[in-house]
Order: structure tokens, then C-alpha cells, then sequence
């Protein structure tokens, strides 16, 4: 098995997943690309991850956004801020096929994954409104969660959740408009529902932006009988990230 990948590395030889310069491991990231995805460490708002000024009194740190605009998940993180190599990185798995880098990202997530110190969580992809899915022949959230649930070893669910109607391009919506649009937007599939009873869920998205996507998965998922949800994303998009 060795002499194999040996000699597929020979012919197809590992690049680091920012700069395609060689690397010694797949589906990695050199030093300098590793500098530059924003990854979010220390001190990072309880509900959605984005990073904080200042140091931890001991007590659950909040963003203003998460003060304005009351979360109802348990708990949430980002892995980086969305910007830079990390925005340029999303955008390419999102429309440009570059599918492979949920596979880059998933160690980070994983990791913010073990910081939840949740036992026996389920993953659960954000879901795209299928003309959307069918379009890109993928969605993103679920390659995120594939990753994250082969590095972590946790179960998913790629199911679980539709979206029952289309919803306007958000980025030209404010904050309370977003909330509006994808009030009830987000629906548990039949089948899963006697998956989800009394499951922690995490929620896994590629951006979070103003978090009502994920308050209308949330709601969703506990009006259906999940114990209790966490919500976790790639980038972390806004003013305080
Ligand atoms: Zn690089
Ligand atoms: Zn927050």
C-alpha cells in the first residue's frame, strides 16, 4: 500500500491546497497560506465564533451581533474569518469544483468540532434549495461535513433538511430582511425525523453571515425533536470577523 502511494505522489506529487506549491502532505496548507486563512484562536464569541478583543474573564463572551440577534443554538464556532486566501477558498468550493478543499479544511473544523465537548454528536449539512444543488451538482456544506465526519469519526446526516422554497440573493439584504426571508425556509425531512430524536445536532455551513439560515435550521431541527443544537462554519463573515 505504501510502494502504491509512493508511486501515485511520484506522479501526481501533493500541493498545498492555497498555493499549489509541493508539499510532503495532501489536502494541506504550506506555512505562509497557513498565515494567511485567518484561522480564528483565542478569545471568539460563544454563539458564532468570531473572534473578540481582550482576554476571558472565565464567563461566555458574546459578539454584539449575537446580543442583537438572539441565537437559538446552544453554542457555535467559525474556523477562520472570511477574507483573503479564506474568502478566495470558499468562493473555489462553492463555483469552481475545487471540492477537494472541504477536504483541506475539515482538520480545523474537527478541531472546533472538539471544542463543543459534545458526546455522540450528529452533523448535519446546511441544505441548498434543490434547483441550486442540481445546478452545482454539489453543495458545499455536505462536502464539510463528509470531512469533518471521516477526520472526527462522528455520524452524519446528509438529509435531514430542506429548503422548501427559494430564497432572494441575501447579500443585498440587511440583517432583519435576512431573518424574514429564511423564516421557515428550512424544513426536517420525514425520513429523518426519528434520526434526530433526542440527537445533539451540529449544524455545518460554509459562511455565517447574519446566522438566520442557521436559526431557521435550528428551529427546525428542535421542533422536531433534537436534544439540542450546535452550529459550526468555515468562515465567519462580518464586522467583528
Ligand atoms: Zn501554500
Ligand atoms: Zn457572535
Amino acid at each position: 500500500m505504501r510502494l502504491l502511494q509512493s508511486a501515485v505522489r511520484w506522479i501526481y506529487p501533493a500541493e498545498c491546497s492555497g498555493c499549489h506549491d509541493l508539499m510532503s502532505e495532501e489536502f494541506g496548507f504550506c506555512g505562509k497560506c497557513w498565515s494567511e486563512l485567518g484561522v480564528i484562536i483565542g478569545l471568539a464569541c460563544h454563539f458564532c465564533g468570531a473572534p473578540l478583543e481582550g482576554h476571558s474573564d472565565g464567563g461566555v463572551e458574546v459578539c454584539d451581533h449575537c446580543l442583537a440577534y438572539p441565537r437559538p443554538w446552544l453554542r457555535g464556532a467559525s474556523a477562520a474569518r472570511y477574507g483573503g486566501l479564506t474568502r478566495t477558498l470558499v468562493l473555489a468550493l462553492k463555483y469552481s469544483d475545487r471540492t477537494e478543499l472541504a477536504r483541506s479544511f475539515s482538520g480545523i473544523l474537527a478541531s472546533k468540532l472538539t471544542s463543543f465537548d459534545v458526546q455522540d454528536p450528529l452533523l448535519v449539512p446546511i441544505p441548498l434549495f434543490w434547483k441550486r444543488r442540481w445546478s452545482r451538482r454539489y453543495n458545499q456544506a455536505a462536502l464539510l461535513v463528509q470531512g469533518i465526519a471521516e477526520k472526527a469519526r462522528v455520524d452524519m446526516q446528509l438529509d435531514a433538511l430542506q429548503r422548501v422554497r427559494s430564497t432572494p440573493i441575501l447579500k443585498d439584504l440587511s440583517d432583519a430582511e435576512r431573518f424574514t426571508a429564511l423564516d421557515g425556509a428550512i424544513k426536517v425531512m420525514d425520513q429523518a425525523i426519528p434520526k434526530l430524536q433526542s440527537r445533539s445536532i451540529v449544524l455545518v455551513d460554509d459562511v455565517f453571515t447574519s446566522g438566520a439560515t442557521f436559526s431557521s435550521a435550528t428551529n427546525a431541527l428542535l421542533s422536531a425533536g433534537a436534544k439540542e443544537v450546535f452550529v459550526l462554519a468555515l468562515a465567519r463573515a462580518g464586522k467583528n470577523a
